[in-house]
């Protein structure tokens, strides 16, 4: 059933372009609301959005499982997570079989075609899950070698467990944002390199991190912990995800307890959630893990994904953006499974709407970095912008866009994009 939605031949009824993030073989799912409408669960197929809700309206769901009709009038897609794998799947199948080039079901019903699948430049995307949990990986050899070397030791610049540890912090679930919501520069305690005191002022090294999100779809209980292989059951899909950081903030706060406000103030998803289901032919091996992991993190067969993963900048008031980064997501030294395996080692439970920052995605050559930290090494060599200005980190008015797909036998999985413009910070008079 899963693999039939995933063959390259099939095609939709819908015109989608060759380069779309979304043919029918993706069927990543969001939420969206029109200018006269409710936010409400969609999934996204070329340059159009199938309402779901619209359709479980027409009854067309109710043969697949009863419940789906509930669980797309929620303004989110927790309840459709919480019906688990099998249902994801019966419902991923019906979609491609309503969209599948000859149905003409959804054409043949009373409710205008423009209502069931309106254009996608036309609506307004939203937080597709309640966010219950955030937590955010450092699983990225390159770019824990790469700060290693800025802010420890060039000469030794991993930390003894790294490693060993798929090293995380617990971030804040109230600040995930979707695509599209701009925020402001955050405020915090810096320490000027010069000066004894710190002061309280906007941050100056404004950074983003590229990086992929996986949204939990099936909790565990108190005290129970999964191996990588059980993760698999907990994961529902993937989105782009923007952990915005404020460097100088960070670099006063991080000891002795890691991150707080230099990463808490705002992190950026992409609105559609593509599920495994659909990138499983991405599916591709990670690198070689040496020395071993301990026998809770030990896994067997492809746990890593070959997506593209891009940064664009576009300077404030200017055109046109430029792209300063262009990596891989399968370059990552740990797995979201072996993540999760970790996370609920101590028997910390799982909940249906978490999400996992995988941690910066860099790769080995400096075009390849995922932070401005990084691509302009703390600001000494600072990016050049198409109207002459440069940057060090972001500046006021500037919009950083993260893009990401793989392709497979001519078939292209995207995820659309994560956009944010940073805002002045909000100064107490
Ligand atoms: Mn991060």
């Amino acid at each position: 059933m899963t693999l039939e939605c995933n063959d390259p031949r099939l095609k939709s009824w819908l015109p989608v372009a060759k380069d779309s993030d979304f043919p029918i073989q993706n069927l990543p799912f969001g939420v969206f609301r029109t200018a006269t409408s409710s936010p409400r669960p969609g999934v996204a197929i070329g340059e159009h959005v199938l309402d779901l809700r619209a359709v479980a309206g027409l009854g067309l769901f109710r043969d697949v499982d009863a419940r789906l009709d509930d669980a797309f009038s929620a303004p989110n897609l927790n309840a459709f997570l919480a019906l688990g794998r099998p249902v994801w799947r019966a419902a991923r199948a019906r979609i491609s079989e309503l969209l599948r080039e000859g149905n003409t079901t959804l054409r043949e019903q009373k409710v205008a075609i423009e209502t069931l699948l309106p254009r996608m430049a036309e609506v307004t995307s939203c937080l597709p899950i309640a966010v219950k949990s955030y937590v955010d990986f450092y699983s990225s050899e390159e770019h824990a070698t790469n700060v290693g070397k800025m802010v420890r030791d060039p000469n030794n610049p991993l930390l003894p467990n790294w490693k060993h540890i798929p090293i995380g912090y617990n971030g804040r679930a109230s600040s995930v944002v979707v695509s599209g919501v701009d925020f402001h520069r955050p405020m915090g305690q810096i320490k000027l390199p010069n000066e004894e005191a710190p002061l309280f002022a906007p941050s100056k090294s404004l950074d983003f991190e590229v990086e992929v999100g996986s949204i939990v779809g099936k909790e565990t209980r108190l005290g129970e912990w999964v191996s990588p292989e059980q993760a698999e059951e907990h994961i529902f899909g993937l989105v782009l995800l923007n952990d915005w950081s404020a460097r100088d903030i960070q670099t006063w706060e991080y000891v002795p307890l890691g991150p707080f406000n230099a990463k808490s103030f705002c992190t950026s998803i992409s609105p559609w959630v593509v599920t495994l289901d659909a990138l499983a032919p991405l599916r591709t091996q990670g690198p070689a893990q040496n020395p071993p992991v301990l026998p809770y993190l030990r896994f067997e067969g492809l746990k890593s994904f070959d997506l593209n993963l891009e940064a664009w900048l576009k300077g404030r008031g200017s055109a046109d953006e430029i792209r300063i980064c262009a990596t891989n997501f399968k370059h990552m030294y740990f797995n979201m499974h072996q993540q999760l395996a970790h996370m609920t080692s101590n028997g910390a439970p799982l909940e249906i709407g978490d999400l996992y920052g995988s941690g910066t995605v860099s790769g080995k050559t400096p075009d390849s970095f995922g932070s401005m930290l990084e691509i302009t090494w703390r600001g000494t060599q600072p990016v050049s912008l198409p109207d002459g200005t440069q940057r060090g980190f972001l500046g006021d008015g500037d919009t950083l866009t993260l893009r990401g797909y793989g392709v497979h036998d001519g078939v292209r999985i995207g995820f659309g994009e994560v956009k944010a413009t940073v805002l002045p910070a909000l100064q107490r008079s």
